[in-house]
């Protein structure tokens, strides 16, 4: 037994990393080079928090070292060294880090994901599995860590991604951390110092701290943000954003900006092309990075962006803003607000101006990241005007549940007389167009948004109006539209003798047998096909959003509705003529409730099946006698 394997101790992986890394070794990603954008993005952080202490404190380990980052290939060993000169692991960070996945549901987003997306590199860096990357490649690895810390010894930790590794205390000269990478048998071109220093161009050309790759200097340094617009080509806007971001995509849009007066700032803001939280993962995390003057003083900067605009990327540099400043007091620099409000104020003239001038570019960032925006109406009031415009919505005058239109284009394709801005709510555009609440609109030629989102009606009925013009529900009991509709529809002469008065009896026995389940009863001036409808009084919320409360308060009871009955109806007459003989009751108290079911169905509201089947029964037996001739005559 030699002196190294007397003072090794061998640990198992969490059982999360041990399935993350069978799935890692089997190949997820078809490009398995970013497992080096991934060390070197590790030794990159390792070496910000070094130049960060650095900035104030005089008595660590190795203090003349310059930061750098070595890649040296070894062709004969078949082996890939990267070290770099960053703060080191001590033996607690090593087990703390590399055994253990910090970020907690990682794997389980992995798990989740399609076959298709598995296969998308980007994935990786997002969820803080970066380092386990090197596995695809690798069958044994081994890291060499020496601490920043004076006091602590340095560690080897190996591990050949099964189910162990293995930690040994050893002589390391120098700080910082080293990874040996022995590559399997089939990823030999990684020994090849021209594919290195391409992969190195391709995704670590931005990395702030010189990377050299057999003994070369191999990326740029610049900070980009700092110069001048004219200087940049879009090629390097996006390069750029794929190394913060770290992706392979492009994004869908920039911001560069610098500011002199009253505050110093420069930046560069990105939209991502997709929204990863559609595919079901957690909250964005918000991508953007502080500078002071070219140096890092935090990642991760929540406090820059409001929440429904997380999902911008960035950096943002300010000289007047100290290295040393502390998360506390950055939260409440009066300086950080100050640009915050510049930033946000320019996002949004940006999308604005994207509305207007890019449409389609437009309509795809709203398809990405239209729902996240929205969550502003409800925080912003400040600039809730400004996030209303912003909005999006299908209606009745688009072609197909794919359009969209702006609250603008209804305001400009509204009619002369029309006062009001509709929209109605249901799970889906048919749902919506077979109901019965549109049938006025079409009449009518009136357009209605359709919003599918019960969130999206939360949103309209939170806004009020829109340039003065209230927002209303079409399935509302007094609309502005309805005013003079009677008119138009009831065609009186066609209507059987005594109808006036038959009619306001069936109103009456309507009241009376479903004096419990409805709020009133009252003839419609809005139906057109359908023989009744149930609508809202003024100022309830639809059925949908009624359902969201309830998810909220168990004890909150969806609200009774006004029943609408359309007097010109064929069923509605029949049945007033029925009213009249009472031996007719017992079968029109049935009628009336499966017809109040029926709408209530229609509102979106399911009911139970266990009374209305058999009473549907029942109404189907009386339909067959009448059809025999066996039922009751009608004789008035
Ligand atoms: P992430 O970088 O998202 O935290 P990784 O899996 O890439 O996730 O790395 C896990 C952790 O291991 C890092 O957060 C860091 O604490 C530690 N680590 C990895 N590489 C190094 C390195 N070269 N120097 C110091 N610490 C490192
Ligand atoms: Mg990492």
């Amino acid at each position: 037994m030699n002196n190294e394997a007397k003072h090794e101790e061998s640990f198992e992986f969490q059982a999360e990393i041990k399935k993350l890394l069978n799935i890692l070794s089997h190949s997820l990603y078809t490009h398995k080079e970013v497992f080096l954008r991934e060390l070197i993005s590790n030794a990159s952080d390792a070496l910000t928090k070094m130049k960060f202490y650095s900035l104030t404190n005089t008595d660590y380990e190795g203090k003349d070292l310059p930061l750098e980052i070595n890649i040296d290939c070894d062709e004969k060993n078949k082996t890939l060294t990267i070290s770099d000169t960053g703060i080191g692991m001590t033996k607690d960070d090593i087990v703390r880090n590399i055994g253990t996945i910090a970020k907690s549901g990682s794997l389980e987003f992995i798990a989740n994901l399609s076959e298709q997306a598995k296969k998308d590199s980007n994935i990786i860096g997002q969820f803080g599995v970066g380092f386990y990357s090197v596995f695809m490649v690798a069958d044994e690895v081994r890291i060499r860590t020496k601490s920043y810390n004076k006091n602590e010894p340095a560690f080897e930790w190996h591990s050949d991604g099964t189910g162990k590794y293995f930690l040994n205390p050893i002589e390391k000269e120098k700080r910082g951390t080293e990874i040996i990478v022995h590559l399997k048998d089939e990823e030999k071109e990684y020994t090849e110092k021209t594919r290195i220093q391409s992969i190195i161009k391709k995704y670590s050309n931005f990395v702030s701290f010189p990377i050299m790759a057999g003994g070369e200097m191999t990326n740029q340094i610049t900070a980009i943000w700092k110069e001048p617009k004219k200087n940049i080509t879009e090629e390097q806007y996006n390069e750029f954003y794929k190394f913060i971001s770290n992706t392979e995509e492009s994004p869908l849009f920039h911001l560069h900006t610098s500011a002199e007066a009253p505050i110093q700032f420069s930046s560069i803001l990105y939209c991502p092309p997709t929204n990863h939280e559609i595919y079901g993962f957690k909250k964005l995390e918000n991508g953007l990075q502080f500078y002071s003057n070219k140096i890092l003083i935090q990642s991760d900067c929540k406090i820059l962006m409001p929440e429904y605009l997380r999902f911008v990327h960035g950096v943002v540099d300010s000289a007047d803003i100290p290295l040393n400043i502390s998360r506390e007091t950055f939260q409440d620099n009066r300086i950080i607000h100050k640009i915050k409000s510049v930033l946000l104020k320019q996002v949004l003239t940006l999308l604005q101006d994207m509305a207007k001038n890019e449409k389609d570019k437009y309509e795809t960032f709203w398809r990405q990241f239209g729902r996240i925006l929205k969550e502003g109406m409800h925080f912003d009031f400040e600039n809730r005007d400004a996030l209303a415009q912003l909005m999006r919505f299908n209606s009745s005058t688009c072609k197909d549940s794919n359009g969209l239109t702006s609250l603008n284009e209804y305001a400009d394709r509204m009619k002369p007389d029309q006062k009001e801005i509709y929209y109605i709510t249901a799970v889906n555009r048919e749902t919506m167009e077979k109901g019965p609440y549109l049938e006025i609109f079409r009449r009518k030629d009136v357009e209605v948004l359709y919003l599918t989102d019960p969130n999206d009606e939360f949103l309209l009925t939170g806004l009020q109006e829109f340039e003065k013009k209230p927002l209303r529900s079409a399935d509302q009991a007094n609309l502005d539209l309805l005013k003079d509709s009677d008119k138009k529809i009831v065609d009186t002469s066609a209507e059987p003798q005594n109808y006036e008065e038959t009619f306001k009896h069936l109103l009456k026995t309507i009241r009376v047998t479903l004096a419990d389940r409805v709020l009133d009863v009252k003839e419609s001036h809005r139906l057109v096909d359908s023989p009744c409808c149930l609508v809202n009084p003024d100022g309830v919320p639809s059925v949908h959003v009624q359902k969201l409360i309830q998810m909220v308060d168990s004890n909150y009871k969806i609200s009774k509705k006004i029943m609408e009955i359309n007097r010109k109806h064929r069923m509605i007459q029949n049945l007033a003529r029925m009213n009249e003989n009472p031996s007719y009751q017992p079968l029109i108290e049935k009628i009336l409730n499966q017809l109040f079911e029926n709408a209530l169905m229609q509102d979106g509201v399911v009911f139970d099946p266990t009374s209305m089947a058999p009473r549907l029964n029942e109404l189907i037996e009386e339909l067959t006698k009448a059809t025999l001739g066996e039922g009751k005559k009608i004789i008035i």
